[in-house]
């Protein structure tokens, strides 16, 4: 982020403006908006910008800028539209220390001004850092048609009535309030009985708020997926969204953490890669401590929850300390690498079961029926396999597996640093350890990359 965005007080302050034509007129428009001190410069202004200038009763001075002219401004704006006067300009709001903005001019700006919805005084700015204004037009064509008209006066009512809704404590039972309000009440009011009947329903609903009982604390157990925020199923989202306080394993990337809210409380469990994890007992008193307190907890899990994620630990000290829970189920690593490759996790004739195995369990590698595994067009998706890959190929080849059977090893599925790495079982560990995989992989046996694009990432690296 090269700019960054803020909203800026303008309220009575000078802002000037240097140019004669459209636009001048352009940022001018833009500018009435606020209640800044505007100041036009323009030697020969055209006849649109006189009319605006004339009819809003902007200071207009038919001249260029002088230095004094930028003395102490807030903000100044070159719409020349041409190059040397653009640049004179420039030099002179450098010189008084004044943020500068030249029209068309990435380079030559110190700000940027965003595409702009205005629903006073909610206001949406959106910025591509100068990149694609055509995409932050369409964005602004969405939000418009998006938003209702009837959100300034919703927020203008709402704003006046922030103390009063302080009577509420701080946190869910208010962001219940205001949810009701903005989403609910409010909107119903405006349509049936007017701006003017808000305060009274605010005022109604505050009471409504204050006489409910405060909800108790619950857990909502949810699978995360693995890693794009585009395989998050709805539920998911919606509650990672009304969240408290969310509980995530340290798989979780950071993308799917920033649709929580910005002030829920964020604690990190679990472990990554071989790193000691959290122990289980205190990832259920964090969870459990929460709750009681009154909180939303989300414990998100990546992939699905109930897939080697402890679930029923975490579900039994729930129940047990009389906490009311739920499971939301997400997409496991198995399903989202067997996407990757296009290929089917089963298939009539080759397997009619599929196993989910682990190649660890408490007491270390873990042991399974391998004759069954090994047979010919079996298939098996390894969790937690990588540094178990030569214990369970020999396992498998002693068993009677081909060394031809196809293994892809999937690292980071759905995530933009995904690699697709394919294998034998004969050569597997050789090919594991060459690959170098650093993130978490799923271990794909008796599955090969159904068509050559999904192996395209590992060509491009090897002719690089
Ligand atoms: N509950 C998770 C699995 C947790 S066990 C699920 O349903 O997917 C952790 C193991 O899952 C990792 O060691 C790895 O084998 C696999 N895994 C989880 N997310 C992954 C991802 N994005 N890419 C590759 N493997 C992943």
């Amino acid at each position: 982020m090269q700019h960054f965005p803020i909203f800026l007080d303008l309220a009575d302050r000078p802002v000037v403006i240097a140019g004669n034509g459209a636009f001048a007129l352009a940022k001018l428009k833009l500018l009435l908006k606020t209640t800044a001190r505007l100041t036009v410069f323009a030697p020969e202004p055209e006849a649109d910008l006189l009319e605006t200038v004339t009819a809003q009763g902007v200071t207009l001075h038919r001249r260029a800028a002088e230095a004094h002219d930028l003395q102490g401004a807030a903000l100044a704006y070159a719409a020349h539209g041409e190059a040397d006067a653009d640049a004179r300009f420039a030099r002179l709001a450098r010189g008084a220390g004044v943020a500068l903005n030249v029209v068309d001019n990435l380079e030559a700006s110190d700000f940027i001004t965003p595409a702009i919805v205005d629903r006073d005084p909610v206001t949406v700015a959106i910025g591509t850092e100068g990149a694609a204004p055509v995409l932050a037009r369409a964005i602004k064509t969405d939000l418009e048609a998006s938003l209702p008209t009837g959100l300034g006066p919703l927020a203008r009512a709402g704003k006046l009535f922030r103390p009063r809704a302080e009577a509420l404590p701080f946190g869910r039972a208010r962001r219940d309030f205001w949810a009701d309000y903005y989403f609910r009440t409010g909107p119903e009011v405006l349509a049936e009985a007017g701006e003017e009947l808000l305060d009274h329903a605010l005022e109604a609903l505050l009471q409504q708020h204050l006489d409910a009982e405060q909800e108790p604390g619950r857990v909502d157990l949810v699978g995360a997926g693995p890693g794009d925020p585009e395989l998050m199923t709805l539920k998911a989202r919606r509650l990672l969204d009304a969240a408290d306080v969310v509980i995530h394993d340290r798989l979780v990337p950071a993308a799917i953490l920033e649709l929580a809210r910005r002030e829920a409380e964020f604690i990190a469990v679990g472990k990554e890669g071989f790193a000691p994890s959290t122990p289980q007992d205190e990832i259920n008193a964090h969870m459990i401590r929460h709750a009681q307190a009154g909180a939303r907890v989300v414990r998100l899990k990546g992939g699905d929850a109930s897939v080697f994620g402890r679930l029923d630990e975490e579900t039994e000290a729930l129940s047990a300390a009389g906490i009311d829970w739920s499971v939301t189920p997400g997409i496991t690593a198995a399903s989202a690498a067997a996407a990757a490759i296009g290929a089917s996790l089963t298939r009539r004739g080759r397997n009619s079961d599929l196993r989910l195995l682990t190649a660890h369990d408490t007491k270390g590698f873990a042991d399974h029926d391998w004759r069954d595994l090994a047979r010919p067009g079996a298939v098996a998706a390894i969790y937690m396999g990588k540094r178990a890959a030569r214990f369970v190929q020999g396992r498998l080849l002693m068993h009677g597996a081909e060394a031809a059977t196809p293994v892809t090893l999937v690292e980071n599925v759905s995530r933009p640093d995904q690699r697709i790495v394919t294998a034998t079982l004969g050569d597997l560990p050789q090919t594991l350890s060459e690959a170098a995989l650093a993130g978490p992989v799923i271990t794909l046996i008796g599955l090969a990359p159904a068509r050559a694009q999904a192996v395209l990432p590992d060509l491009l690296e090897e002719f690089a």
